[in-house]
């Protein structure tokens, strides 16, 4: 995360304006790729681990630390930077910059752009949720000396971050959840199917095609076939899982053959 201080004007819209350009010849140059805690969502793994030719495990061993969120109790995958004083991030390369750029997190094409949700009820008393943006302004970053005007609805055009957030969307629901007062944490078992629907792809797709997943969650066949070659549909299906395990929403349908199986325990 970026120092909490340098956070501006709060609950922007996509038309706010603003001068910004970051580029090879700028003498900042990759200093924001260092001392920085970038949170990972799961569309930034997907993306990740496939350039670099990996599984979701293997990346997450090498490249990820997992901290719990304490309101939650969530575990959340945050890049893990090098153990330099700097701590760098380990695919910056000064003084060329990252090596990834094309497959870069979302965190990174948003800056110097920041995004949060609010969820609140409409006039039909329904839950919606309402995206809003603010502005990082960091004393290092000399971006914001060049001429180039941008609204950010053109920046997120420009950064890619439409489609991120289009994939990351539901995921994103998920972080307003919060332990009720006075109710335990998520148990271990909970806290592990987190960890796995929400980053762990490759686990998860074991999950559901090798486990007693399809016997307890009817999932229609021409769904099956696109989750057997599509990661981000895959994905999509790990966060109506979470959404349906922590409660929230009945997102899958149970077998009367699974509820009979239960009732019976
Ligand atoms: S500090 Fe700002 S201008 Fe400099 S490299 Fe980072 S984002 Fe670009
Ligand atoms: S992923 Fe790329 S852009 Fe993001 S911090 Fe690392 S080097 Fe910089």
């Amino acid at each position: 995360m970026f120092n909490l201080k340098a956070v501006e004007n709060r609950h922007l819209g996509l038309d706010y304006r603003f001068k910004f350009k970051c580029h090879k010849g700028i003498s900042c140059f990759t200093q924001c790729c260092s001392n920085i805690d970038i949170m990972l969502t799961p569309y930034d793994i997907l993306r990740l681990k496939k350039r670099l030719g990996m599984t979701s495990y293997e990346f997450l061993d090498k490249y990820a630390v997992i901290k719990e969120d304490e309101k939650s109790s969530h575990p959340y995958a945050y890049l893990k930077m090098d153990s330099t004083p700097e701590r760098r991030c380990p695919f910056v390369v000064v003084p060329d910059g990252c090596t990834l750029y094309p497959d870069r997190p979302v965190s990174c094409r948003y800056y110097p752009v920041g995004q949060g949700t609010l969820k609140k009820k409409d006039d039909q008393d329904n839950i919606v949720h309402e995206e809003f943006y603010f502005f990082v302004k960091e004393p290092h970053c000399k971006g914001f000396l060049e001429p180039d005007l941008w609204t950010i609805a053109s920046w997120k055009d420009d950064q890619e971050i439409t489609l991120y957030d289009g994939m990351n969307r539901e995921w994103k629901q998920l972080l307003m959840r919060r332990n009720l007062p006075n109710t335990p944490a998520l148990n271990p078992k909970k806290k592990a199917q987190f960890l796995m629907a929400s980053y762990d792809l490759d686990t998860f797709k074991k999950y559901v095609f090798e486990s007693k997943f399809l016997q307890v969650f009817d999932v229609p066949d021409a769904e099956l076939e696109e989750l057997k070659n599509s990661e981000e549909a895959l994905m999509k299906l790990g966060f109506k899982y979470l959404k349906f395990i922590l409660g929230l929403e009945k997102t899958l349908q149970v077998r009367d053959s699974a509820l009979k199986e239960k009732k019976k325990e």
